[in-house]
């Protein structure tokens, strides 16, 4: 049964034309999965001990090590996301070398899901591609039931037969205990057992101390997907550098979400722009965070979450021939934390896990985007700005402070009282 999302979806029904693929390099290189081994890791024996598999040497080769997250596709003036565009980029993704999608049962209300199917598993030979998407405990999900649905929904919805990699979603320190109550990490492995996944892991946003908790309990899981950036490399909320390191200690490839902050890096703020500016090197700012990130160690793949064909432009270029950032260019990157530390913008991501269940329909991370753009910028029309994003639904002040936004917010921030902060500033 699939969650009633309200998503608009219907590629063909809305006149869009969906094009052939273009024919894939002959220079690609498609090798084959090492066959994995079954570690026999089933319900029932818990109480064996799991082994830790060697890790990377299974993995399909992924030399561009971009992936293609599909959390933020671009969409057209009604809303739905915009296939013929979708269908562009990912050609221009996988002639470029790339493989890796990156989505997940929640992204989208499923649309996501959905729309790698209409321009990728539906146009394109399977070994051409990996595919990650991610079941989350809590969003789309009621219960055990609902939660292990997920499963077979994604399997549906994306139509590739199989998942390369499968993500327990967003570990927080308020709702990781619902994987264990609802049986999920069993779940993955009979999963893997069957052949529907190659390798599972989980997404990870919360403290070192949970990380080695859940490493220490599931030595087994194959990688971790973490959010690292150079503005939350130090950050404690996210805490990208300790984090990394622990993985890095057990062994656990990473897979790299939130490069560039949600987008916040590519458009950074004016003191940021700054340095690199007067580094007179003319790449986009974006690429500055992509080098920072698919610089480390220990990295399989670097997911952006790309918008436009201009975005995926962008990032090929900085990935396809990529050179790590030398001492000089590492000496900037510490000048734009510095800068960043020293701003007082919300370190919102737009990802949006908040208004999900928000009974009073406030569009949170719009409303932080209009604080933090006027911060910015002055002569910003920011009454103006307000009233456009609230305009038929909740405003800052009708917040009924019932905390289910905070519980979902991936970065950990007081929803509530900023939003008690924004009121004041902006219904005066
Ligand atoms: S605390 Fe406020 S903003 Fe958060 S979900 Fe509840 S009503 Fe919405
Ligand atoms: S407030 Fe938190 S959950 Fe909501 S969009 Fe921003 S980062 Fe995401």
């Amino acid at each position: 049964m699939e969650a009633n999302t309200g998503i608009n979806f219907f590629p063909e029904a809305a006149g869009m034309i969906i094009p052939e693929p273009r024919r894939i390099s002959e220079e690609r290189d498609f090798r084959t999965f090492t066959k994995e081994k079954s570690h026999g890791i089933l319900s029932g024996k818990k109480k064996e001990k799991r082994e830790a598999p060697h890790m990377a040497d299974q993995f399909r080769e992924n030399p561009l090590r971009l992936a293609f997250g599909l959390m933020r596709l671009p969409k057209n003036q009604n809303g739905i996301i915009d296939i013929p565009q979708v269908c562009e980029m990912a050609d221009r993704f996988i002639a470029a070398g790339g493989t890796y999608f990156d989505t997940a049962f929640v992204y989208d209300g499923g649309g996501s899901e959905k729309a790698f199917r209409a321009a990728v598993a539906e146009r394109y030979p399977r070994d051409a591609y990996t595919l990650a998407t991610k079941l989350h405990a809590t969003i789309g999900a009621r219960d055990e039931q609902s939660a292990k649905q997920e499963f077979q929904t994604s399997l549906e919805r994306t139509g590739a037969g199989f998942f390369d990699y499968y993500l327990l979603h967003a570990m927080q320190r308020s709702m990781y205990q619902k994987y264990d109550e609802y049986g999920l990490w069993d779940f993955v492995r009979e999963q893997k057992e069957k052949g529907l996944i190659r390798h599972w892991g989980f997404s990870f946003h919360a403290d070192p101390d949970l990380l080695e908790e859940l490493l220490e309990k599931h030595p087994d899981a194959e990688f971790v997907q973490l959010q690292i950036n150079y503005a939350d490399w130090d950050n404690p909320g996210v805490a990208s550098r300790r984090n990394w390191e622990i993985c890095k200690a057990h062994g656990k490839p990473v897979m790299i979400m939130e490069p560039v902050k949600g987008g916040i890096l590519a458009d950074p703020i004016p003191t940021v722009k700054a340095v690199f500016d007067a580094a007179g090197k003319n790449v986009s700012y974006a690429s500055w965070a992509l080098r920072f990130a698919a610089g480390l160690e220990n990295v399989h793949a670097v997911l952006s979450g790309m918008s436009n064909l201009a975005q995926m432009e962008d990032n090929l270029r900085t990935m396809k021939d990529f050179r790590p950032l030398d001492e000089e260019e590492m000496e900037l990157i510490r000048q734009a934390q510095r800068a960043l530390e020293a701003d007082k913008s919300i370190p919102c991501t737009s990802c949006h896990y908040c208004t999900k269940g928000c009974p009073m329909e406030i569009p949170i991370p719009e409303i932080f985007n209009v604080i933090n753009r006027r911060k910015g910028s002055p002569e910003f029309r920011t009454i103006r700005e307000y009233g456009i994003v609230t305009n038929g639904r909740g405003t800052a002040g009708q917040c009924i402070a019932c905390g289910q936004c905070e519980s979902a917010c991936p970065q950990g921030l007081p929803i509530i009282s900023l939003l008690q902060k924004c009121r004041e500033e902006l219904e005066k």
